[in-house]
């Protein structure tokens, strides 16, 4: 924990380096002593100390300033950190000033000059100063701090992105919480600067106005840029299929540099909980597993840059170049596309507009807790779609399922069906579909078309979150690799039609169970036509696909 700050200030520089040495030498270990030799310095210095969320606990003034005086420091300084203790430094001849400041600007002690010896003069009075204070302090939150609207599309994204990656922050809602105290000297102290949301504050004392995840990343010392330029595997996708294939290809030698585009973890790190995975009989979140992953890979001195997307592969002889977003390029012997699937979007008047702002795809951990007290839509009918719900009805007031089939049974696992029908906050909604969504700033209604009825029914809503399916986006690709009619990358077999090899393939054999067309290209979970969209079996493919990999390089 940071030290609290004793702060001192007096224009005469003799006395701030006399008052400055005998603090330090007495509380120089438990505080950190400054001094100042301007009240107007002192007060912009307490601004910074505020914005870092560091604590004061002390403000020692001389009355006699030029421009402004001990008293009217004291005034303004309260108002910055109104739990410091005040005390004035006064001359015999300003006696009276500083009693009767006492009382009328809430100044706890005065002290005369010269306070020789300091251990009768000062620091009897300033141990009962600091005792006090110490006796009602609450240590402060030591981390990043963000600063946003509960509504705003890029408040939720920079939240999200911190969650995802694990950076632990603190939320300040700038609305919700304006008549908070804190939050109004935070607001304060940021003066016109307050309205660039989201700002993000660190606790070095920087901050990043109308802040995006690419300028936090460098921040918190995630890594976007590849070390060297060339590798043995570079893998597209920090899901569980590219986590699995990062582990297993690091740890047997290979020189391996993992790409994610958000945050590993991928579908998976969105779960909040997974129940299925083999060797965690009461589930695991899938943050959780992620978090584990990601330790494991970096343990085997696997290279990971995120948030970093890969958007374009081409072939040099024996060299696969991957073009990253930034203009940068890698290349490597062997690639894996790991890249998943995405949320399909929910085409309907409003979505668009709102998204972010109380329409969410996905997860939505981030949102739950939010979510506290209110009725949440969750649209979908899937076991992501029961797993969301389970999650949010812990907050909840009630959670609304929204399906268009008659019931769950034939989209979704028996077991997340049991435990739906046994939580009493959650409805299901049959036969409803979203029509549209209102509200100006945020989420306030959503029409849904009732097939039953043949009706629209509109409710008041201010969470919705979307679970309708998902799809690769594998567009980047088109040009090189063989996909289906929906994008998911043709591998192995699929690649063999009437016993012909794909067309330009120039090699003696076939290609391997997880290689696309391209030799030396693999493509892993989700992504790959005909996976099974499991976690266990994007790891499965990704730890197989390594085995392969090691055949391919050894006639490299
Ligand atoms: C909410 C939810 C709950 C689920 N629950 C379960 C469960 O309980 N049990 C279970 O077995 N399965 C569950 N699943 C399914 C499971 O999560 C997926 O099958 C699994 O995550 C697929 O892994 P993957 O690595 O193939 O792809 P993904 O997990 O989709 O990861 C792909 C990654 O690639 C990244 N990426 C995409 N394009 C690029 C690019 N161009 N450049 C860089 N990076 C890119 C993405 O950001 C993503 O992180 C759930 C899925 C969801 C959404």
């Amino acid at each position: 924990m940071a030290k609290p700050v004793l702060l001192s200030v007096d224009d005469d520089p003799d006395v701030l380096r006399a008052i400055e040495r005998d603090l330090r030498s007495k509380y120089g270990a438990d505080y950190r002593v400054i001094g100042t030799d301007t009240p107007e310095g002192a007060l912009n210095l307490l601004k910074q100390l505020q914005l870092r969320n560091d604590s004061v606990a002390l403000l020692l003034a001389d009355q006699r300033m030029p421009h402004m005086d001990g008293v009217a420091f004291l005034q303004e300084g309260m108002h910055i950190f109104p739990e410091a203790k005040r005390a004035l430094l006064t001359a015999y001849a300003d006696t009276s000033a500083a009693i009767s400041a006492i009382n009328e600007a809430n100044i706890n002690y005065f002290f005369m000059k010269p306070w020789d010896p300091p251990s009768e003069h000062l620091y009897p009075q300033l141990d009962d100063l600091l005792d006090d204070w110490r006796a009602s302090f609450k240590p402060k939150f030591e981390g990043i701090r963000v600063l946003g609207t509960r509504w705003s599309p890029q408040s939720y994204a920079m939240r999200d992105f911190l969650a995802r990656n694990h950076v632990p922050y603190q939320w300040i809602d700038a609305e919700l919480s304006a008549n908070d105290p804190e939050t109004k000297r935070l607001l304060a102290a940021l003066g016109p600067e307050a309205v660039n949301l989201p700002i993000v504050l660190f606790p070095d004392g920087t901050k990043l106005l109308e802040s995006v995840p690419a300028d936090v990343a460098q921040k918190v010392g995630l890594r976007t840029r590849a070390q060297t330029n060339f590798y043995d595997l570079a893998i597209v996708g920090g899901g569980p299929a590219g986590l699995a294939a990062a582990v297993y290809g690091a740890s047997e030698g290979l020189k391996t540099v993992m790409i994610e585009q958000e945050a590993p973890g991928g579908q998976a790190g969105m779960s909040s909980r997974i129940e299925n995975y083999l060797g965690f009989p009461t589930g695991l979140s899938g943050g959780d597993l992620a978090r584990r992953a990601v330790v494991q890979a970096q343990r085997f001195g696997v290279e990971i840059l995120s948030p970093q997307e890969a958007c374009g592969v081409r072939i040099e002889g024996p060299y696969r170049i991957v073009k990253l977003a930034d203009g940068s390029e890698i290349s490597c012997h062997a690639l894996m596309i790991a890249t998943g699937v995405q949320w399909r979007r929910l085409e309907a008047p409003g979505i668009a507009r709102l998204q972010g702002a109380g329409v969410y795809y996905g997860g939505g951990a981030t949102e739950a807790l939010s979510c506290k007290g209110e009725i949440v839509y969750v649209v979908g009918g899937a076991n992501s779609a029961g797993q969301a719900a389970m999650n949010f009805a812990k907050y909840a007031e009630r959670v609304v399922i929204a399906v268009r089939g008659a019931s769950l049974s034939s989209t979704m696992s028996q077991y997340l069906i049991d435990q739906i029908k046994e939580t009493p906050n959650i409805q299901i909604w049959p036969h409803a579909s979203v029509a549209e969504v209102h509200g100006d700033t945020h989420l306030e209604e959503i029409s849904f078309l009732c097939s039953d009825t043949n009706r629209i029914e509109r409710v008041p809503a201010s969470s919705m979150f979307i679970f309708i399916g998902a799809l690769p986006r594998t567009d980047w690709l088109a040009d090189l690799v063989e996909r289906d009619d929906y994008g998911f990358i043709l591998t192995g077999p699929d690649l063999i039609r009437e016993g012909k090899r794909p067309k330009d393939w120039a090699l003696e054999r076939d290609p391997y169970l997880l290689e696309t067309n391209i030799p030396g290209l693999f493509a892993v979970g989700d992504v790959r036509h005909g996976s099974v969209k499991r976690v266990a079996s994007g790891v499965g493919e990704g730890s197989v696909a390594v085995q392969f990999i090691h055949q391919y390089l050894s006639k490299v």
